[in-house]
């Protein structure tokens, strides 16, 4: 499985993870999403398949609503390079689970992002 080498824009937040080869993405129609304009992973990370190569120290936590969701960015360049899950509904029966990074594949080195085949992911039904 290859391992991918990303990081935000000014290099202040570094992070590598272990994933098949990203052809997909996704685009996500949320009020937070829609906003950062991202391309996301199509599917979550297990914690153990990121290895974050800068401190914690590094980015800041915005969450709103639930607060189910951690939404990290760069406290120098502002990008936000993954989201954490920080909780789950308890009626949730989706792939997800504590601790999973949903991964900004913009901030991505190498990948072809115009290549991605990329879909919606409906989060504002969510
Ligand atoms: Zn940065």
């Amino acid at each position: 499985m290859p391992t991918y080498q990303a990081s935000c824009h000014c290099g202040a937040i570094r992070f590598r993870f272990t994933s098949d080869a990203l052809t997909t993405g996704r685009r996500c129609n949320c009020s937070i999403c829609v906003r950062k304009g991202a391309i996301w992973s199509a599917s979550y990370y297990r914690a153990g398949a990121v290895e974050l190569l800068t401190g914690a120290d590094a980015f800041a936590v915005y969450t709103f609503g639930d607060r189910d969701v951690h939404h990290c960015f760069c406290k120098t360049c502002g990008i936000a390079p993954f989201t954490r899950i920080a909780g789950l509904p308890d009626d949730y029966d989706g792939q997800a689970q504590l601790g999973d990074f949903r991964i900004n594949l913009g901030c991505v080195e190498g990948l072809d992002h115009d290549a991605l085949d990329v879909s919606m992911l409906d989060g504002r039904s969510l």
